[in-house]
């Protein structure tokens, strides 16, 4: 509002934003206007104005006005001085708008943000720590089982040594897998790349069979391997795809365990595929749910009442982040296969 006809204070444009509750006749003037300021704002108003009575060409501040008895309102001042031809200051014309509404919503906006970004990272803990709870489970539990039959032989009135040497060398081996796995998702969720090497995909599955053949007979199943001739050269970190590998065929167990169990061994086939390394898993379970089927990939999606759903969506990254594929079906004669492409090494 222009300053002119109000002959109290240059500064009346300022001093006639009012609460609605105020009066007219409350007389303008600039210690007036700057005790109602928000004490947090009055300094920065106070120099401003100065500054505009100094010859500034023109002020421009945002601070918040304290009407009697109401809630604090953010103003939003803009104008210039004007000055006579001795330099003395004449009036001012100028603008003040009230933009509390503004004001809130960006501060809303603000503390939406904040809360967003918290979020995000509550999520990106959550997902590290469910991965590794998930991934450790493994080894761990192969851990424990084996600790607990070193003490059974112990026990014994003639311990035979050399089988708890061996448990040990396999308590030794899940360990150090247990240490692979930390650091893998480290790098996983490190976004860092991963140490590949040059290995033959059907080493990788025999291993891999080795390693859950215990548990899968204490599930009351057997694996059959089907590794074809041919070796099958790919460029890949052999821990990620080992952890592939089990997960799909721990999967597969338990879907082979679950009522109505089936028998009927589990198959781990390794064939290649023109330019591709393919290693399937094939189960003959009760199959995926046709509702599942779309979203099985996709974190925490489970049916098993300690499932965490996190196997098959960090499966599918490895898969990918190795220029592979991870799919998923239904058998016509019943259960599920789920396939790993890879491409080979020596792919054009
Ligand atoms: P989790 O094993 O913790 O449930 P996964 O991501 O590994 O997590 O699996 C997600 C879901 O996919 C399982 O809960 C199950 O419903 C389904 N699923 C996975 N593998 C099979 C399979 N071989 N046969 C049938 N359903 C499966």
């Amino acid at each position: 509002q222009p300053a002119e006809g109000c002959k109290s204070s240059r500064f009346a444009a300022i001093t006639n934003i009012r609460a609605p509750s105020e009066h007219r006749d409350d007389a303008p003037s600039r210690g007036r206007l700057l005790a109602r300021v928000h004490p947090d704002d009055r300094a920065a108003v106070q120099r401003t104005l100065q500054d505009s009575l100094h010859g500034a060409p023109r002020y421009d501040m945002e601070y918040r006005l304290l009407p009697a008895g109401g809630a604090p309102r953010w103003i939003s001042s803009h104008g210039s001085v004007e000055f006579d031809e001795q330099g003395r200051p004449l009036r001012v014309r100028g603008v003040s708008l009230d933009i509390t509404a503004r004001k809130q919503a960006e501060l809303e906006l603000l503390q939406k943000q904040k809360e967003v970004t918290h979020l995000a990272r509550v999520a990106m803990l959550g997902e590290l720590s469910g991965a590794l709870a998930h991934e450790l489970n493994q080894p761990l539990t192969a851990i424990l089982s084996n600790a607990q039959a070193a003490r059974r032989f112990l026990a014994q009135p003639e311990p035979d040594v050399a089988e708890v040497a061996e448990i040990l060398i396999d308590i030794v081996a899940e360990d150090k897998r247990a240490g692979d796995i930390i650091q893998r998702l480290r790098r996983l969720f490190g976004k860092q790349d991963t140490p590949r090497q040059r290995l033959d995909a059907r080493e990788l599955a025999d291993g891999v069979i080795r390693l859950v053949r215990n548990d899968v007979i204490q599930h009351g199943l057997s694996v059959r391997a089907e590794l074809g001739g041919e070796p099958l050269a790919i460029q890949a970190d052999p821990v990620q795809l080992q952890q592939v590998l089990i997960n799909l065929l721990m999967n597969a167990c338990d879907a082979q365990a679950a009522p109505p169990a089936s028998d009927g061994a589990i198959v781990l086939r390794c064939a290649r595929d023109g330019d591709a390394a393919l290693l399937s898993v094939i189960d003959h379970g009760a199959g995926i749910a046709p509702e599942l089927l779309a979203r099985i990939f996709d974190p925490f999606i489970t049916t098993k009442a300690r499932g965490m759903g996190l196997g098959l969506s960090i499966c599918r990254s490895i898969a990918a982040a190795h220029q592979g594929t991870l799919w998923a079906h239904n058998n016509p004669d019943g259960g599920a296969s789920f396939h790993l492409r890879l491409p080979l090494a020596d792919a054009p």
